[in-house]
């Protein structure tokens, strides 16, 4: 998982590449966790209870996390040692926690970390936050006097990665050095003040990209009266480039409105003229998926083929689904999204949704909170 160290591995890609980043950063308070990596987080720590403590997850979250857990009981049965989710304090600088590390009988050190989400699929091979890991953790192992690996594994476990839930590089010791250098430098240049500001992919969750001059540089000169159409395709190639990191400055805003929309709706305190917060289109479930099947066998209605069907594939193959059955189905909305009000609609609409509520709970909130949807 990532933490609050001043150089997070986890943002190791975005402060090596754009060294600027980190002094432009200073200037900008840390979000507030989004709901998405709140998620993640828990999830983090309902994997490390049921290895470490041995606790039984729910069965929902059971489901999301067996790729990994089987894999680490794999792993487990083969090495030396296994350590998880161990905070290595590298420097004051740089510090985290990767999710798991072993040591394989044959001195290969492993990295294993876990990536719920399904929006960005994470491939280990040169990943640059699990090569700071495996850095930190030579470091650390050399520091212990304990066997000093020559061979790395980096592998990652993405659940939602429905071509390849577990995926492993294997590179060398002098690989992951070399990394530790270029990373050591990149720190160095960041701290001695002569950071350049470099845009790419890594500005995507950068939080100073709502400030940054290079960014709002390029938008500001786009509107100075670059004409798209008269562009040659050379320059078309760059200007693409260049759409791409403005848009990362639009999202920036529109997160920046997202936040203040919450608050006030949290604290009272002032939102946004004319904009307010609406609930995303609702998807639909079962509420109880044990109970739709025992309806369904009950009254002889095949409503699954290798799985349970959706609803909607459900209401697709029997037109006349018994009301016991449509009763199971909830429709819950999965957050807000910030939209421009029309002329003397009130301003904010919420519904507050314990974490621990159950699904028929939030399908109550669900149903409050429709009625105000676009
Ligand atoms: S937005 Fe991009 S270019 Fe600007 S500081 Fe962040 S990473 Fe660097």
């Amino acid at each position: 998982m990532s933490s609050h160290a001043p150089f997070p591995p986890s943002a190791t890609k975005r402060w090596k590449i754009c060294t600027g980043s980190f002094a432009l950063g200073l200037q900008v308070p840390e979000p507030p966790e989004t709901e998405y990596a709140a998620d993640g987080t828990r999830l983090h720590a309902v994997a490390r209870e049921a290895l470490v403590d041995k606790t039984v997850p729910s069965k929902e979250d059971a489901a999301a996390l067996k790729p990994f857990l089987d894999y680490v009981a794999r792993i487990a049965k083969t090495s030396i040692w296994l350590r998880v989710e161990q905070w290595i304090n590298h420097s004051a600088l740089l510090s985290g926690t990767p999710d798991v590390l072993a040591m394989h009988k044959d001195a290969t050190l492993e990295v294993v970390d876990l990536k719920n989400g399904a929006g960005i699929l994470v491939d280990p091979v040169e990943n640059d936050q699990m090569l700071t890991y495996a850095y930190m953790a030579l470091r650390e192992l050399e520091g212990e006097g304990l066997t000093v690996p020559w061979k790395i594994r980096l592998t990652v476990v993405q659940p939602p990665d429905e071509a390849k839930q577990v995926k492993s590089w294997d590179t060398t010791r002098d690989r992951v050095l070399e990394h530790g250098k270029a990373i050591g430098a990149a720190i160095q240049t960041a701290l001695e003040g002569r950071g350049e500001l470099v845009p790419g992919d890594h500005c995507r969750f950068c939080k100073a990209k709502a400030i940054c001059p290079k960014l709002r540089g390029e938008v500001v000169e786009a509107l100075a009266g670059t004409v798209p159409s008269s562009l040659t395709p050379a320059a078309l190639a760059t200007w693409l480039d260049r759409a791409d990191r403005m848009e990362k400055f639009i999202d920036a805003v529109r997160e920046a409105g997202h936040d203040i929309a919450s608050r006030a709706v949290a604290e009272g305190t002032p939102g946004i003229p004319g904009w307010g917060l609406k609930p995303k289109r609702a998807t639909r479930s079962w509420a109880d998926e044990d109970k739709v099947l025992e309806i369904a066998r009950k009254r002889r209605i095949k409503i699954w083929q290798d799985k349970l069907l959706s609803p909607a594939m459900a209401e697709k193959e029997h037109p006349n689904l018994p009301q016991e059955l449509r009763e199971q189905i909830i429709a819950v909305s999965s957050g807000m999204n910030l939209v421009r009000l029309k002329a003397g609609e009130a301003p904010m609409h919420t519904v507050k949704v314990p974490e621990d509520a159950s699904k028929k709970e939030r399908l109550q909130a669900n149903i409050a909170l429709m009625k105000f949807r676009r």
